[in-house]
């Protein structure tokens, strides 16, 4: 067996929002439209999105689970799930820790809200590169402006707008593109496919104002295209888009998206966004920790030739199939049937079944690869917060933090 993907093209991502933002419903869909099972809805058929989602449900499938893998323009989406409470715990922090990057959703008609900015604030504590997706366009009060004025104002941070709504409330239809400067509309809000056109006359000025303004303020964070933006040459949508994406990856920049999750408008091209501008595992800095046996500190980067080690970030009962310890592997290749060490337990186990989480299905695998996340079904003595390694080459990544002392008043 060897890769499916190469590295370069798994983009592990974590879907953030505040509690009503529309995270869940964000993250169906994005399910659904990377699903194997993805049909064009048509009601007349009863098989439209809302109703597909109902099948699931009532079949009793997981659709979101600690973390489900989807498909998507040749890339491997990892959804890795946030909690909504999001706070300074321990599983917060570690969700947060083994993603790559975030998608950041926000209510268009309100903004960033007090809770929008803790979220924001924990992703900044871990540099997570982000982009955001202004939800709930279809709302009245909607405003897609507001809401990047207030990304700037209010999270202090380098929103640039990728897309323009057109329409607006219980007319909001479509974007306008401004890399591709074409019109992507959505004709109902059963989730078929989108329809490209011309941008239309009333908007044609304003998206080229700032189409304008997204290539100078691209241009200013890549020394190569500021020169050729100075000296007037033509910038490629390749090389905007190159630019773009390590404004994003080292924090200088976040790229804002808009439609509404709920009305089925909108999320193909934040799929697209997520593989152009998300970073992949190669892309961040290499994991550290601590050598058990020295007490040094050490570093894995994300190649299969390194040293096995992974992170148990959840352990989750699963009705169906039981302890599933769900993992993110940072270097090496995990095998079924292989003995891994754990340091933290000082314990070998064996790698029972591997398995990765689709939306719609389980299944069975017999490698993960750096990058990668997927679950090990059986391990006995593993915990949330656990160090797999190599036994010879031994790592321990989490650091191991006791619980304050609980002091009782009496
Ligand atoms: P979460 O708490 O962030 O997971 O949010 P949900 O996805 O559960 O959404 C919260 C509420 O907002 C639900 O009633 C959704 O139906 C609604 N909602 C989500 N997305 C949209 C949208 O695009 N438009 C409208 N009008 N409502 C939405």
């Amino acid at each position: 067996m060897s890769r499916q993907y190469p590295i370069e093209t798994y983009r592990n991502i974590g879907i953030i929002a505040h509690i009503d933002a529309g995270k869940t419903t964000t993250t169906e869909r994005i399910l659904f439209y990377t699903g194997k099972t993805y049909r064009i809805g048509s009601v007349d058929e009863g098989t439209t999105v809302t109703d597909w989602m109902a099948q699931e449900r009532e079949r009793g499938i997981t659709i979101v689970s600690a973390a489900v893998s989807a498909e998507w323009k040749g890339h491997q989406i990892n959804v890795i799930d946030t909690p909504g409470h999001i706070d300074f715990t321990a599983e917060v922090q570690r969700s947060l820790r083994v993603l790559d990057g975030g998608l950041v959703v926000f209510d268009a008609t309100q903004g960033v809200e007090p809770q929008s900015e803790t979220v924001w604030r924990q992703a900044d504590r871990y540099s997570v590169p982000r982009i955001c997706f202004i939800n709930k366009m279809d709302r009245i009060g909607a405003s897609y402006e507001d809401a990047i004025d207030s990304i700037r104002t209010l999270l202090g941070a380098n929103p640039i707008a990728m897309q323009l709504p057109i329409g607006s409330e219980a007319s909001f239809r479509g974007v306008v593109d401004l890399m591709s400067m074409q019109a992507i509309y959505w004709d109902d809000d059963l989730g078929r496919e989108m329809r490209i056109a011309a941008i239309p006359e009333d908007l044609k000025d304003l998206a080229q104002e700032m189409r304008d303004q997204m290539v100078e303020r691209a241009a200013e964070m890549d020394d190569d295209l500021t020169v050729k933006f100075l000296e007037g040459e033509e910038i490629s949508v390749d090389e905007l888009k190159a630019a773009l994406r390590g404004a994003v990856i080292r924090n200088q920049a976040t790229l804002v998206f808009c439609g509404s999750s709920l009305r089925n408008k909108g999320v193909q091209p934040l799929l697209d966004a997520v593989v152009d501008y998300l970073p992949s595992p190669l892309d961040v800095p290499a994991v550290k920790g601590v050598n058990p046996n020295t007490d040094a500190e050490e570093e894995r980067t994300p190649s299969d030739e390194e040293p096995m080690s992974a992170l148990v970030f959840k352990i989750v009962t699963d009705p169906y199939v039981g302890r599933l310890a769900y993992l993110r592997v940072y270097s090496g290749v995990l095998r079924q049937g292989e003995m891994v060490y754990n340091p933290v337990k000082g314990r070998k186990e064996r790698v029972g079944r591997l398995i990765r989480m689709y939306a719609d299905r389980r299944e069975d695998i017999t490698e993960v690869y750096a990058g990668d996340i997927a679950a090990i079904l059986g391990l006995k003595d593993t915990f949330t917060g656990d160090t797999l390694t190599d036994a010879q080459k031994q790592i321990v990544l989490e650091s191991i933090s006791f619980p304050e002392p609980v002091i009782q008043v009496a």
